[in-house]
């Protein structure tokens, strides 16, 4: 169960986010699509913590919190709780640099999970597999390209089993023949029912790997709907000019 109830964001005077909400289904890729400052960043971000809501209310799993006027600020315990539940894939990988791969996908299980070593090796080696990037387990971010620094990324956010993968502009600094090794293990974790929301402002990504789309225009969600209906018969004026550029 993830939902998202009437969130907004401020950042001072500017309104960001403007009475958001949002259903993701479970077992399956959703795409959030929009301009370049639309707040398809700052969205995923107040997902998993990284920015407070303003206000709404966010539920993940069997944790809900409440932001805004009349709520406490959500205790330490519960954030905690609800970070725990998303994993976050950046547009620049945003590894470790002075760690190996391996190191990297194995440090949330040791420092936050608190995992006997051997263990979070072990599982660390699996998902490296499980991304393609077993034979680079030792080697530095530095010397991989940016489609393996991805996938380990991926891999390293796989790592604490979230029930919500939270991908933003993944593929966005890689060239195509990169980015289609990311879309791989993308549609991979999609066959496997992975939960995915993923930020893009690549139309032709999100018409190929997401169920459900959703349209954000300037922090408002201006339409949503099946990849299919939001592509083919989008019903708002809006959404029809901005999913144009795909045909
Ligand atoms: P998108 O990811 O769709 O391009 P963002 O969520 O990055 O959009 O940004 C939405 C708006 O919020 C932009 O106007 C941006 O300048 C603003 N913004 C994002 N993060 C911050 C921040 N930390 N402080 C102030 N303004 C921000
Ligand atoms: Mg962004």
């Amino acid at each position: 169960m993830i939902q998202l109830h009437n969130i907004d964001k401020h950042f001072g005077s500017q309104h960001v986010l403007k009475d958001v909400s949002l259903h993701v289904p479970p077992g399956q890729v959703t795409a959030l699509i929009g301009p370049s400052g639309s707040g398809k960043s700052t969205l995923l971000r107040c997902i998993n913590l990284l920015e407070t809501p303003s206000a709404g209310q966010i539920t993940l799993g069997d944790a809900s919190l409440q932001f805004g006027h009349g709520h406490a600020q959500p205790g330490r315990q519960d954030m905690h709780r609800l970070r725990l539940q998303t994993g976050m894939v950046f547009q620049n990988f945003q590894l470790f640099p002075h760690r190996t791969a391996l190191e990297n996908v194995m440090e949330g299980l040791l420092v936050v999970k608190k995992w006997p070593r051997a263990q979070a090796e072990a599982r660390a080696r699996e998902l490296l597999q499980q991304v393609g990037m077993a034979h680079k387990a030792d080697a530095w971010p530095g010397t991989l390209s940016g489609g393996q620094q991805q996938r380990v990324a991926i891999a390293r956010a796989l790592a604490q089993s979230p029930g919500l993968l939270l991908c933003d502009e993944p593929t966005s600094a890689l060239d195509p023949e990169l980015a289609s090794e990311v879309v791989a293990v993308l549609r991979q974790l999609a066959a496997n029912k992975m939960t995915m929301l993923i930020a893009t402002h690549d139309l032709r990504l999100a018409a190929t790997l997401a169920d459900t789309v959703v349209f954000l225009e300037d922090g408002r969600i201006v339409e949503q709907g099946s990849s299919r209906q939001l592509f083919l018969h989008p019903q708002n004026p809006r959404t029809a000019s901005y999913v144009s550029t795909l045909k």
